[in-house]
C-alpha cells in the first residue's frame, strides 16, 4: 500500500519482484493518482503505474483515488479501504514507514494499520467476510531509521528501476516542471546509492530496508546470516 502511483517502485519493488519470483501473488494498493503532481495527470499516471506493475510482475495494481497531497485518515477512507482489504486478502501488508517528510505517506502508514485492523471485525459490514493481515512491514527506505531487516535485491534491482521509469511523466526527459525533477542519471545514482547502502548492511550490492514492530522468531541461531565481525 502505498499513497502514490511510483512510490512502492522506489521504496519495495525489489522485494515485490523477488517474491513474485518465489511464486507469490504480489499486488499494489495505491491511495490515489498523484492529481496534484506538477507533471502528468491522474489518467496518465494510473496508465504509467500499470505499465510498472509488468515490470514488478504484480498480480493486481489498483488505486482508490483519494485526494493527493491532502490525503486524510478519516472514517470514509478506513471504511473503503478495509472493504478492499476484505476483498483483496493479502496475508502480509507493506506500509510506508510512519515517520515521512510527505504528510501523505505517514497517513498512508496510518490509515492502513486502521484499515487491517477494522477488515478483521466480523461486523464490519455485512456484504465481506472479515479478513486480517497476519504480517505488517514498514517500508523504512526514506526513514532515516536502522532496519529491522534488509531483503537481498540485487538480482532484482535493474528491473525495479525499470518500472519507476514507466513513469514517463514523471521522469521522462521533458521540461515541464521545470529543475523540479531530476534527470534520469541522476535518479539511477540516487536510487543505486540508497539501494547499495542498505545492501551493504547485509554484505550484498543492493538492498531495501523494513521496519518490523515485533520481535523476529529466529530458529536456528548458526545459521544466521550477516557476519558480525
Ligand atoms: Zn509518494
Amino acid at each position: 500500500m502505498a499513497a502514490h502511483p511510483d512510490d512502492i517502485e522506489q521504496t519495495c519493488g525489489g522485494t515485490l519482484i523477488k517474491m513474485a519470483e518465489k511464486g507469490y501473488r504480489t499486488g499494489a494498493l495505491d491511495l490515489t493518482a498523484g492529481d496534484m503532481g506538477t507533471r502528468g495527470s491522474p489518467e496518465i499516471r494510473v496508465g504509467e503505474s500499470e505499465a510498472a506493475a509488468k515490470h514488478l510482475q504484480l498480480s493486481w495494481r489498483g488505486n482508490m483515488h483519494f485526494p493527493d497531497a491532502r490525503l486524510e485518515n478519516n472514517i470514509a477512507a478506513r471504511m473503503s479501504l478495509a472493504v478492499k482489504i476484505r476483498e483483496l486478502r493479502p496475508r502480509v501488508v507493506i506500509l510506508p514507514y510512519w515517520e515521512a517528510r510527505h504528510p501523505d505517506h505517514y497517513r498512508c502508514c496510518e490509515l492502513g494499520f486502521e484499515a487491517c485492523f477494522l477488515a478483521g471485525l466480523k461486523k464490519l459490514d455485512e456484504y465481506s467476510e472479515p479478513h486480517r493481515p497476519a504480517k505488517i512491514l514498514y517500508s523504512s527506505l526514506y526513514a532515516d531509521v536502522k532496519p529491522s531487516f534488509v531483503v537481498d535485491i540485487s538480482a532484482q534491482f535493474e528491473r525495479r528501476m525499470d518500472s519507476l521509469l514507466a513513469y514517463k511523466s514523471q521522469y521522462g526527459e521533458t521540461t515541464e516542471g521545470g529543475t523540479l525533477f531530476p534527470s534520469e542519471a541522476e535518479i539511477r545514482e540516487r536510487l543505486g546509492a540508497i539501494a547499495r547502502f542498505y545492501g551493504n548492511l547485509i554484505g550484498v550490492r543492493y538492498g531495501e530496508p523494513f521496519v518490523v514492530k515485533e520481535a523476529i522468531s529466529i530458529d536456528d541461531i548458526v545459521s544466521m546470516p550477516v557476519r558480525s565481525i
